[in-house]
């Protein structure tokens, strides 16, 4: 296929054409979730921004080694290096063991990268599994004379850096209004600079994760685990780094700074950042009421929603919006999304059996060059959709005998809509064969129970509602009545 696959880098604020390092291996770094509680959209969305990105690259031929990391010690519940463990937190408020908090929410972040049919990464590592490492670096750091020693705590020296280095050169802030802007630091901070961070941190004797270290006990600072680690794993220049845009101004900058610091290059040529998730028009936040779990979502077990949506279904709309665009949750879009991911699918099982003709009248290597167009220009997935649209209505007309394809221009058709389709869009067929029987009994079920209501035989309502959960089917009441959802 012709054409390059560009990608939009934030460090150099432009569209570069994506050369590997060492091709056809590409190293990609993708910042992972820490580990407290259930996973939230937002990070669902990064992660299967970044799993079309690995698919598409390994569809391309470049073998891609994939790090994403688990993030089970050393986040702090804010980015001054205050406040307490995240984990160690939820351990505490739940009596339970901080490895008990990390096995429970890793285990629930893995089914739902599942269940949204995101490949696993190619290596997983923990924080924890690397404390060594990140010792080392920390001393490596403190030999280069980056940083400095409070009280059992290694800082990074922001100043000193910034005379060797540009700091903030990621986040494109002014490093003079961020001191400005950086609140005076209190009389019992060990910190010299206000925007020194920690490297390697005291622990104070509650604190339940703790190694031992040359300064003492403590634990790592969160940002350097993710220069540990992308380092140990991909070494210390490789392709892609990423994460979700709220990381670029703290975790990632200090990452470079950390990176620099140690090896005096840059880490990566690509760092890529993912937008945020809004839910009618607002961003989606705890405080706010409006954020819900994917758990929610396919259950439509949440007040801003009407009705429950498929794991497949929210990844074909999520696949709607660019990755640097922000993504609107809303009813109304999610119910086009369902229609729309239907007439996708319908379409991908027609195609093979179409009729052919000796003549064409569709011209399907102009689909094909469009779509991939559309992902050469920075894994632009709505252009994808929408040449792949383009296709879906010449397959239904033909189907209709309004159009017709010859032999080759149909199996063109074939392969694209298979490879791109389900191998680089990851996207899946959820309907089987007895999925018409299943809602035909279900619709009578809840007609049933409907009726039941009517005659205010409540326990009987209540122990149908009840027996179908037992069988993993939830049921949501709704204004326009009920609707069930089948946890998978
Ligand atoms: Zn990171």
């Amino acid at each position: 296929m012709n054409g390059k696959l560009k990608i939009y880098d934030t460090l150099s604020k432009s569209l570069k054409v994506f050369e590997p390092i060492h091709a056809p291996l590409v190293g990609m770094y993708v910042c992972g979730p820490t580990v407290y509680s259930n996973v939230h959209l937002g990070n669902v969305r990064t992660f299967t921004s970044f799993d079309i990105m690995f698919r598409y690259l390994t569809h391309l031929g470049f073998k891609v080694r994939y790090v994403r990391n688990i993030t089970d010690a050393g986040h702090l519940e804010n980015d001054a290096d205050e406040g307490e463990d995240k984990i160690g937190k939820k351990a505490k408020l739940e009596q339970l063991e901080p490895m008990e908090i990390v096995q429970r929410y890793t285990t629930d972040f893995r089914e739902v990268m599942k269940q949204f049919n995101n490949l696993p990464p190619s290596i997983e590592p923990t924080a924890t599994g690397h404390i060594i490492e990140q010792i080392e670096l920390t001393k490596k750091i403190l030999e280069n004379g980056f940083a400095y020693e409070s009280n059992g705590t290694i800082y990074f020296d922001v100043e000193k850096f910034s005379a060797a280095y540009p700091y903030t050169e990621l986040s494109g802030r002014n490093l003079e209004e961020l001191l400005n802007n950086t609140r005076e630091l209190g009389g019992q901070s060990e910190k010299k600079g206000r925007l020194d961070f920690a490297l390697w941190i005291k622990a104070k004797p509650e604190h339940i994760m703790r190694w031992p270290s040359p300064w003492g006990e403590g634990f790592p600072g969160w940002h350097l685990e993710c220069s540990a680690m992308s380092s140990k794993y991909l070494g210390t220049h490789f392709d892609i780094h990423g994460g979700g845009m709220d990381l670029i101004p703290t975790h990632h900058t200090n990452e470079v700074a950390q990176h620099l610091a140690c090896f005096h290059q840059k880490p990566v040529n690509y760092w890529i950042h993912t937008n945020m998730l809004t839910v009618n028009g607002q961003k989606m936040s705890k405080s706010l009421g409006n954020s819900f779990l994917p758990h929610e979502l396919f259950t439509g077990n949440h007040p801003l929603l009407d009705k429950g949506y498929s794991p497949m279904v929210v990844r074909f709309f999520m696949l709607q919006a660019h990755y640097r665009s922000t993504l609107d949750f809303s009813n109304e879009a999610l119910q086009a999304a369902e229609k729309g991911f239907s007439r996708l699918m319908n379409a991908c099982k027609l195609v093979s059996g179409l009729p052919v003709s000796t003549e064409t009248e569709v011209d399907a290597l102009a689909i094909k060059e469009q779509v991939y167009e559309s992902l050469n220009e920075d894994f632009n997935t709505p252009l994808a959709l929408a040449a792949l649209f383009e296709g879906v209505r010449a397959i239904n007309a033909v189907q209709d005998a309004k159009l017709k394809i010859d032999e080759k221009n149909k199996a063109i058709l074939v392969q694209v809509y298979s490879e791109i389709v389900f191998d680089v869009l990851g996207l899946q067929a959820e309907s089987n064969q007895n999925e018409h029987i299943v809602d035909g009994i279900m619709q009578m079920v809840l007609e049933q129970r409907k009726l039941a209501k009517q005659r205010k035989d409540f326990s009987a309502s209540d122990a149908i509602r009840d027996q179908l959960k037992a069988l993993g089917i939830e049921v949501k009441d709704g204004k326009e009545g009920s609707t069930y959802h089948i946890n998978s």
